[in-house]
C-alpha cells in the first residue's frame, strides 16, 4: 500500500495567491496543483488517468504509474490515485486556486436568480432595497460555478445578527434550480464576515459578490 494524502491547496499558496516557492512544499504544491489542473480542464464523472505521472520512488525506481483523479461524490473534494503502487489522496480548498481550470461535473441547473440587497433602519420596511433578477443567458457559467462551489443550494434559512448593525445589511437570495427553489436571508452579512467564523457568511458572500458584479446587472 502506498500513502494517504489529504491536502489543502491553500497551504501550498503564498500571500497573493501564487504557488509557493518554498523548498521541500513547492514541488508536492506543483504536483496536486497539476492534478487539480488535469481534472478541471477536462472534467469527468468517473475517475480517469490524467497527464500527471506518480512522483513516487519505490526501491529507488520511478512509478511508471499516471495519476487517475475524479471528483469525489457529495463533496468538494478530488480524489486521486496511482492505479500502480496504490499511492492515493485528497485535494480540499482547490477552487479558484491558479491551478483550477474551472471544469466541473454535476453542476446544478439554475433557471433564476432573484437578489435583494441594502440597508434598511426597519427590518419590516424593505421598499429601499435593490433587486437583481437573473435568467436565461443572463446566468453565467460563472454564477452557476459560484453557487456550485459554494453549496448554497440547500441551505435554505435565515442566517446572522439582525441586532448587529445600524442600519441593518440584507441579503436575500432566491434561486430557482430544477422546479425547486432555495432561499437564503442573511442580516449583516459585512459584519456576520468579521466576527464570526463560520464559512457559510463567506460563501454566501462570495456568490453575492459574482451576482453583483456592474456586468451582471439587467
Ligand atoms: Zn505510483
Amino acid at each position: 500500500m502506498g500513502d494517504t494524502w489529504i491536502s489543502d491547496l491553500t497551504h501550498f499558496l503564498d500571500d497573493r495567491g501564487q504557488p509557493t516557492t518554498r523548498p521541500g512544499v513547492r514541488r508536492i504544491g506543483n504536483h496536486l496543483g497539476s492534478i487539480v489542473s488535469g481534472l478541471t480542464a477536462n472534467p469527468s464523472e468517473k475517475a480517469r488517468e490524467i497527464p500527471v505521472s506518480c512522483r513516487r520512488r519505490p526501491k529507488r525506481q520511478a512509478c511508471p504509474g499516471r495519476i487517475h483523479a475524479s471528483f469525489e461524490p457529495g463533496t468538494l473534494n478530488i480524489l486521486w490515485f496511482c492505479p500502480v503502487c496504490d499511492d492515493q489522496g485528497l485535494i480540499c480548498n482547490w477552487h479558484n486556486t491558479v491551478w483550477d481550470k474551472g471544469g466541473r461535473v454535476g453542476l446544478p441547473r439554475i433557471d433564476k436568480v432573484t437578489y435583494t440587497y441594502g440597508f434598511t433602519e426597519d427590518i419590516m420596511e424593505d421598499s429601499r432595497f435593490d433587486t437583481i433578477v437573473l435568467n436565461g443567458s443572463a446566468i453565467t457559467h460563472e454564477l452557476v460555478r459560484v453557487i456550485h462551489d459554494n453549496q448554497v443550494i440547500g441551505a435554505a434559512g435565515v442566517y446572522g445578527d439582525p441586532t448587529a448593525g445600524d442600519p441593518l445589511q440584507v441579503d436575500r437570495l432566491i434561486i430557482e434550480h430544477g422546479g425547486e427553489s432555495t432561499s437564503i436571508v442573511v442580516y449583516n452579512r459585512a459584519i456576520m464576515l468579521f466576527v464570526t467564523n463560520e464559512e457559510f457568511f463567506r460563501q454566501v458572500h462570495r456568490v453575492c459578490c459574482v451576482i453583483n458584479r456592474p456586468a451582471s446587472r439587467v
